[in-house]
């Protein structure tokens, strides 16, 4: 378990997740009130709360989750019940934070991998709060948007940290190591909502990104090139003659892929997503 503190009292923690580096980044904000972005899942939770023991962070008031998916939201009980936080997320991700039974089940029929991810904890009723697009959670001296990003899930919440212009996408703008990012698009993906998306992330002009799959960068051109990224796959997947046609078109010819999964040669768990997600695009072009 890694910590850096990327801006001031915010903190990118590597969860670890199966042992794996720089996979999954969770966000410790230490402010008035205090704040996790992204626990991760159930099966990393304990060094989540390693590393706020160490920040020194001994309450917490809100568990900010982008979407249930395990490596996202897997977690958010785990923490949340130690602490008594309040778990903020999506209408539609409610009743799983609730009742995590068929998500889990789901999961594992979805990819028997996702054990990897542990078994999510269920969460009080009453401690479960929707978030919905403009809503506005204050942490005492700085305020989180909550920004409705569907595309990637249906129920896909991102945060943006108003005071710092920093945004929290979730997966909803794609993943991004040492700046090289591509979009995560599993089934049932849907394509028009993703850009969608993107495009209001954009006009929200973030200085800063602080993904997920991993660490935080300058948005720059980020978002930008997540959009023509994805463009251009959904071009391959038009033209290719096959499902794998299109999986080979994209890994053996498309320079961004290759650039980011070089960097991630370490990680089976990458190469399952990128699996998933060519799955996913592959999907909504063919029955659009
Ligand atoms: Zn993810």
């Amino acid at each position: 378990m890694k910590i850096n503190e990327v801006f001031d009292n915010v903190y990118c923690v590597d969860v670890m997740v199966a042992g794996e580096e720089r996979v999954i980044s969770s966000y410790i904000l230490d402010f008035e009130r205090k704040a996790v972005i992204e626990p991760g899942p159930q099966s990393s939770i304990g060094n989540v709360i390693e590393a706020l023991e160490e920040i020194g962070v001994r309450e917490l008031d809100y568990v900010f989750v982008t979407h249930v998916h395990l490596d996202h939201g897997g977690g958010a009980g785990g923490l949340a019940n130690r602490y008594g936080a309040k778990v903020v997320c999506h209408e539609r991700g409610r009743k799983h934070v609730i009742n995590p039974k068929r998500l889990w089940k789901a999961s594992l029929e979805f990819s028997p991998k996702s054990k990897v991810y542990g078994k999510p904890e269920s969460v009080e009723e009453g401690r479960v709060v929707i978030g919905k697009d403009g809503d506005v959670f204050s942490l005492g001296d700085v305020e989180i948007e909550v920004m409705e990003t569907p595309g990637h899930a249906p129920h896909h919440l991102s945060f943006f940290l108003r005071d710092f212009r920093m945004l929290f996408p979730g997966d909803s703008a794609g993943m991004c190591i040492d700046g090289v990012v591509i979009p995560t698009t599993p089934p049932p993906f849907d394509l028009e909502l993703w850009r969608e998306s993107v495009r209001k992330m954009m006009s929200a002009d973030p200085q800063y990104i602080a993904y997920t799959h991993f660490g935080m960068y300058d948005a720059d051109r980020l978002l930008e090139s997540v959009l023509e990224t994805l463009e251009r796959w959904v071009g391959l997947a038009e033209s290719a003659g096959s499902f794998d046609d299109f999986v080979s078109a994209v890994e053996k010819g498309d320079e961004q892929f290759m650039r980011f999964m070089e960097l991630y040669s370490h990680s089976e768990i990458m190469r399952e997503w990128a699996i998933h997600g060519f799955r996913g695009i592959y999907e909504a072009v063919r029955n659009k």
